[in-house]
């Protein structure tokens, strides 16, 4: 998927077509300190000692049967506007195996 550097838009905080920036949002690393995590328990002094506090174990994400299925990604646009200098999200990606900016 060919995809214009820059494109004309509209701004929703100017409230007119002006010229726009294109660019892909970078996915982020998950974090470990996610609320019900263990790992944050731990670094907040719950959860001592040895054992699975009382969780039943389970395989990584990574073996279960239906990840990784699909070959396409969806993309994630963000458009900043030359104007103001804002930033907003495409409203729904569009799949795509690779996206390049011409
Ligand atoms: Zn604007």
């Amino acid at each position: 998927m060919k995809v214009p550097k820059a494109i004309k838009r509209l701004c929703p905080y100017c409230k007119k077509h002006t010229e726009h920036k294109v660019a892909q949002n970078k996915k982020r690393a998950a974090s470990s300190l996610t609320y019900g995590s263990k790992y944050r328990a731990r670094s907040r002094g719950k959860a001592r000692g040895a054992g699975n506090l009382g969780r039943y174990s389970k395989p990584a994400v990574t073996k279960f049967k239906m990840t990784g299925k699909k070959t396409t990604k969806k993309t994630d646009f963000r458009y900043q506007c030359t104007v103001c200098k804002k930033t907003h999200m495409q409203a729904s990606g569009i799949r795509a195996k690779k996206v390049e900016f011409v």
